[in-house]
């Protein structure tokens, strides 16, 4: 499988520079979200995301809770 870029996406939100970690830590969240250019996430905006609470599955979607991603499990069906 290919990343496909969002191009339209990309050139609506490009990142200010400089920029702080809260901005920076949105614009990767709605990028794994839009854009599939990158899977790789920044060391400092995994930990941004944990102390929110939220996590990043193997399919890099964000979620927060326990448990198995919502988007990839629906409905909770695996498990419990
Ligand atoms: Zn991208
Ligand atoms: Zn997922």
């Amino acid at each position: 499988m290919k990343n496909k870029i969002n191009k339209a996406w990309h050139e609506k939100h490009k990142l200010a520079m400089p920029s702080t970690l809260e901005q920076r830590v949105k614009w990767h969240e709605a990028h794994l979200k839009h854009c599939g250019c990158r899977k790789d996430l920044p060391p400092t905006i995994l930990a941004a995301l944990k102390e929110q609470g939220k996590k990043v599955c193997s399919r890099n979607h964000v979620y927060k809770g326990a448990g198995p991603c919502p988007i990839c499990w629906p409905g909770g069906k695996k498990g419990s």
